[in-house]
């Protein structure tokens, strides 16, 4: 059994990974400054003898022995990423330096939660890995785009100066269970929203496109690219795509809400459509999303209503 260290163990998907290498017998050693994670999202861990938790940011250093490194801590709502944007790149560059040093030191594995959004508004339709991106340099989402990008970057310098064993994945909307009700994204909004019969908040027309993996399936992925001999970058996604509106009706019909929905401006980069091309994971990890959109909608949509 490895000892493994997921930093932003207490986020979303850190959790949902964390509990999967717990019950695999794994010694999980998470690291979160609660920034947007939460306690509750790894509480039923806390018994169990292979768990331990430690507050901490990654900003500062961190001296710990452990065999792999899922470096996941970072904002990934745009609502909280550019709440402190120069937090948010620090987190991105400093961060991950630091991690990319413990994984020198250690010489531990290290996988980096990269994202679609360094291929900002593309002009590729859909998107694959040697897609350099087109991304603004200055506007709301640098910070997040941006640092993730240098992230990569870092990575890829670690692996050919100092051999670290370091492996990239561009991770493309996810959503399920234990995202925050007020985490801002879209399918949590939405449902949220939906469920209360508030109005459901498009910003835009809702013609943009998304698509949505559940995060079930990213983790098997994730996992999948730790335990191969690949570097990446691997694009992580699920391919079939939709627009806002098609995923704001859906979310009205299966929680049958009142709700009505109200359309509010496009926030500014905000990306026009987003795919990825998942032939790189098929191929190398014989990798496929298996959950579709209207079971992962079902099974997050009764989440909210149990945890409301
Ligand atoms: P999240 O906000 O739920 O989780 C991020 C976690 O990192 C939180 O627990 C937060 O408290 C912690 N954190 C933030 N800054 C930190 C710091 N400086 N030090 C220590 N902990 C810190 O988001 P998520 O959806 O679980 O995303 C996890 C990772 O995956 C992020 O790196 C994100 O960029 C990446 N990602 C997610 C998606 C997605 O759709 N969910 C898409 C692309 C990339
Ligand atoms: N670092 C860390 N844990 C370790 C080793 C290093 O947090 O176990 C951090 C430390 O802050 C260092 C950074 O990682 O500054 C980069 O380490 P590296 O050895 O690559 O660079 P250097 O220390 O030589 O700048
Ligand atoms: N969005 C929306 N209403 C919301 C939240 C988001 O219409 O309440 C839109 C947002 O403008 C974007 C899409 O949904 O076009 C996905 O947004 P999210 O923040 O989930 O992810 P990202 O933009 O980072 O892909």
């Amino acid at each position: 059994m490895k000892k493994i260290l997921v930093t932003g163990g207490a986020g979303f998907l850190g959790s949902h990974l964390c509990h999967e290498l717990v019950d695999q017998g794994h010694h999980v050693l998470c690291a979160d400054n609660y920034f947007t994670g939460s306690r509750t999202n790894i509480w039923n861990l806390l018994a169990r003898p292979n768990f331990e938790v430690i507050r901490h940011d990654i900003c500062q250093p961190l001296y710990v022995e452990v065999d792999e490194i899922y470096n996941l801590a970072c904002p990934a709502s745009p609502k909280y990423y550019q709440l402190d944007p120069i937090q948010t790149l620090k987190t991105s560059v400093i961060g991950t330096f630091n991690m990319l040093g413990l994984a020198k030191r250690t010489g531990a594995k290290i996988l980096q939660a990269s994202t679609s959004e360094i291929y900002g508004d593309p002009e590729q339709h859909p998107q694959t890995e040697t897609y350099w991106g087109h991304v603004n340099p200055m506007g709301p989402r640098s910070c997040y785009d941006e640092g993730k990008r240098a992230a990569e970057t870092l990575c890829y310098d670690y692996a050919r100066k100092h051999a670290v064993d370091s492996k990239i994945i561009r991770i493309f909307n996810t959503y399920g269970p234990r995202m925050a009700g007020d985490d801002g994204r879209v399918v949590s909004n939405f449902i949220v929203q939906a469920l209360s019969n508030k109005p459901l908040t498009m910003y835009g027309d809702g013609s943009q496109t998304r698509s949505f993996c559940y995060v079930a399936d990213l983790i098997r992925g994730m996992l999948a690219v730790m335990q191969s001999s690949e570097a990446g970058p691997i694009n992580l996604g699920n391919p079939k795509e939709f627009t806002m509106l098609e995923l704001a009706k859906k979310i009205i019909t299966k929680t049958n809400s009142q709700s009505e929905i109200i359309f509010e401006p496009l926030p500014v980069d905000d990306p026009r459509q987003r795919q990825p091309d998942i032939s790189k994971a098929n191929k190398i990890l014989n990798w496929n999303p298996l959950i579709q959109l209207d079971r992962g909608l079902d099974l997050t949509i009764d989440y909210f209503r149990t945890c409301k």
